[in-house]
């Protein structure tokens, strides 16, 4: 197509430029990102958030945000309400191998960083988000589903379940792993399910976490414990189905003493637990990021493992390449829904979190063989991964998103 076919029309005064379906973290920060950039933009969401308070009880649901994320919510402005609310950095990361022994540590110091990444509640995070998004000018439709869309010549036509329509450049589908607008564009997806569950609680330890993260891979799958910023520790305990079934079934002391055993005692006995609660764990991704004049993101176009605790720090990445596309395509007085403006933001994200998501399974199926000469092998190349400084290196950054 010719630049100057490609040229948007004059439109409508409350012609959006972007409608942003699913006002999780991915979806509030790629609607506040782009207002920021000068884009008119509604943000579409199905449920009014919980808000947060100081004096919630910490939320069940964190995730760690790498510092990938940390810049891209700092560039947003609400970084320092997150940090000042209640975050907890970690500097140090140790992983280890329960069959073999073999462990592999990161250090913030010896990176020259003040944190590895920050131990924040989800809510928390999509609060400060959707705290920020009317100063920006987002308009807001909440509790709104879109229940259809449609493509048309020169615009996308919107429709919320109160049956307005809302005329659009474009649409992003941050709605999340079950995305019901990837489905209505037909687009499928690709995976497997681990027949695994992640058992989540925060605990309390006989010893400090000392702000580092631990995470020991068991045979039927990691545990990690995450350092809180009030103390305890939250786990996120990876196991088959059935015995996911049997530890939520646990009494409180019983869960202690399990997650003790499975921790071999890192932080020494475990004390007190909350009440926990266990999520289905998939590989998923999507077959195309990209439809006409869509493009999906988050969990809407991929779902990994958490063992390397890198879901939403992927979907804030998707959010920065969509912001870096459409701000270069409107600079150059280009439609920010061509064709193949959108399929450069699908084809980079997709070749990255495909890898991303390949790496972690590669990573949990790796650590799931207790046979003998398999754990022997492991441990060697974990072993050698510790002490050689630029593989390291090459690892700390990918994982902060460098
Ligand atoms: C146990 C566990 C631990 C994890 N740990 C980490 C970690 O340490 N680090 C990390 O980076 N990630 C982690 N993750 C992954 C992370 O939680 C997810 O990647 C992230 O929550 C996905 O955010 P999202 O905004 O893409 O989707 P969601 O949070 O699912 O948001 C989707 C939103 O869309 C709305 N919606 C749905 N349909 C519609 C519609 N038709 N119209 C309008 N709105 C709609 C929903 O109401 C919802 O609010 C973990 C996940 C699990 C399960």
């Amino acid at each position: 197509m010719s630049g100057a076919m490609e040229r948007p029309r004059r439109r409508r005064a409350d012609a959006l430029d972007v409608v942003v379906a699913g006002g999780g973290m991915a979806g509030a920060a790629t609607a506040l990102s782009l207002a920021r950039e000068g884009f008119a933009v509604a943000l579409v969401e199905a449920r009014q958030p919980r808000p947060w308070g100081p004096q919630d009880e910490l939320d069940l649901r964190v995730v760690a945000l790498a510092p990938s994320s940390a810049h891209l919510l700092s560039r947003l402005g609400v970084w320092d309400a997150l940090t000042d609310a209640r975050a907890s950095g970690y500097s140090g990361m140790h992983v280890w191998d329960a069959e073999s022994g073999a462990s592999l540590s990161f250090d913030a110091a010896e990176r020259g960083q003040s944190a590895l990444g920050w131990i924040v509640e989800n809510r928390l995070v999509q609060h400060v988000l959707w705290q920020a998004l009317e100063a920006a000018g987002v308009r807001v439709e909440c509790p709104q589903t879109v229940t259809t869309f449609q493509a048309r010549e020169h615009d996308m036509a919107v429709t919320l379940d109160d049956e307005r329509v809302l005329s659009t450049q474009l649409l992003v589908a941050a709605d999340g792993a079950a995305s019901p607008l990837r489905d209505m564009a037909g687009i499928e997806v690709r995976g497997r399910g681990y027949a695994q569950r992640a058992v989540v609680a925060h605990v309390t330890t006989e010893r400090e976490h000392q702000a580092t993260a631990w995470q020991r891979f068991l045979p039927g799958g990691p545990i990690a414990l995450l350092p809180l910023a009030d103390g305890r520790s939250s786990i996120v305990w990876s196991m088959p189905e059935a015995d996911a079934e049997a530890v939520l079934a646990l009494d409180d002391q019983a869960f202690c003493d399990a997650v003790g055993v499975a921790s071999d005692f890192r932080l020494g006995r475990v004390t007190a637990t909350s009440a926990r609660a266990a999520f289905p764990l998939r590989l998923q991704l999507a077959r195309s990021y990209q439809a006409e004049r869509m493009v999906l993101l988050g969990d809407a176009a991929h779902v990994v493992h958490p063992l390397a605790g890198q879901g939403v720090n992927l979907g804030l990445r998707d959010v920065a390449e969509l912001r870096d596309v459409l701000v270069q395509a409107r600079d150059a007085g280009r439609d920010i829904a061509a064709e193949h403006v959108l399929r450069r933001y699908a084809r980079r994200r997709r070749s990255a979190d495909t890898l991303d998501a390949l790496s972690f399974d590669a990573l949990s199926r790796a650590f799931a063989h207790s046979a003998a000469p398999w754990v022997g092998l492991r441990g060697m190349g974990v072993r050698l991964l510790d002490r050689a400084g630029p593989f390291k290196r090459l690892l700390a950054s990918h994982a902060a998103g460098r």
